[in-house]
C-alpha cells in the first residue's frame, strides 16, 4: 500500500463538498479539514470584536491575538468551541468579505499546509488544490447548478431553523461565489488537475463512490 493520500474538493458554496469530503474521510480512515470552518471562526471574532473586514490594522491586531483549530470535526476559536455559532446568517453574510483580506488568507493557508503536510487528509475549500495542496494526489471540483444549490442550502436553513426563501438563498450563494471567484488572493478556480464533477442529478453516496474510486485507483488498489 502506498501512502496516504491528500484529497483536495474545492468548489462554490451549497455544491455539497462538506458532506462528501466527510463521507469520503470516513470510508478512507482520513482526517476531514473544513477550511471554510476557519474562515467563518476569524469572521466571527471580527464579529464579536467589533472590527471592520476593512479595517486592516485592527484585522491584523486580532489574528495575532486569535488561535484558530479546527479538530475531530470542531471549531476552535482560543479554545472555545464555535462549531455552532459559525454557521449564523450574521457570520456566513460576512465571511467572503474577511476571506478577500491577504493577510487572514496568509494566516489560515499557513495553518490548513501543516494540518494536510501528514497526507491522509480530505480538505475541502475554495483554494484547496491551487494554492493549500498544491501536490494534492487527487483534486475534486465539486459543483451543481445555482437553483440545486441554493435547494441544498435552503434545506439546511430550515433544518436549523432558520426561515428563509429560496430566492434568498440564491442571492447569499451567488453574492459569496462572485466575491470568492473575483477575489485577488486563492480565488475560487478549478485547478488544471482536477477532476470536475457535477452534482446537480447525483446524490452523495454516488458522489463519495466516485471519488473514493478514484482514490483507490490513484493508490492502486481494488474497491474493497
Ligand atoms: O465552505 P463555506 O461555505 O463554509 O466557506 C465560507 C466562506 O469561506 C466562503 O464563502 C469563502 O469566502 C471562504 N473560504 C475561502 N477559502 C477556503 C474556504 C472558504 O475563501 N479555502
Amino acid at each position: 500500500m502506498i501512502k496516504r493520500l491528500t484529497i483536495a474538493i474545492d468548489g462554490p458554496a451549497g455544491a455539497g463538498k462538506s458532506t462528501v469530503a466527510r463521507g469520503v474521510a470516513e470510508r478512507l480512515g482520513y482526517t476531514y479539514v473544513d477550511t471554510g470552518a476557519m474562515y467563518r471562526a476569524v469572521a466571527l471574532q471580527s464579529l464579536r470584536l467589533g472590527i471592520s473586514p476593512k479595517d486592516e490594522e485592527g484585522m491584523a491586531a486580532l489574528l495575532d491575538e486569535t488561535s484558530i483549530v479546527y479538530r475531530t470535526g470542531k471549531t476552535l476559536l482560543n479554545g472555545e468551541d464555535v462549531s455552532e455559532d459559525i454557521r449564523t446568517p450574521q457570520v456566513t453574510a460576512l465571511v467572503s468579505g474577511v476571506a478577500r483580506i491577504p493577510l487572514v488568507r496568509a494566516f489560515l493557508v499557513e495553518c490548513q499546509r501543516r494540518m494536510g503536510a501528514e497526507g491522509g487528509v480530505v480538505m475541502d475549500g475554495r483554494d484547496v488544490g491551487t494554492v493549500i495542496l498544491p501536490e494534492a494526489e487527487l483534486k475534486i471540483f465539486l459543483t451543481a447548478s445555482l437553483q440545486e444549490r441554493a435547494r441544498r442550502r435552503q434545506l439546511e436553513w430550515l433544518a436549523r431553523g432558520a426561515e428563509v426563501t429560496w430566492e434568498e438563498v440564491e442571492q447569499e450563494i451567488g453574492v459569496r461565489d462572485k466575491m470568492d471567484r473575483e477575489r485577488k488572493v486563492g480565488p475560487l478556480r478549478i485547478a488544471d488537475d482536477a477532476v470536475v464533477i457535477d452534482s446537480t442529478e447525483l446524490d452523495v453516496n454516488e458522489v463519495v463512490d466516485q471519488i473514493v474510486q478514484l482514490a483507490l485507483a490513484i493508490k492502486g488498489e481494488e474497491t474493497p
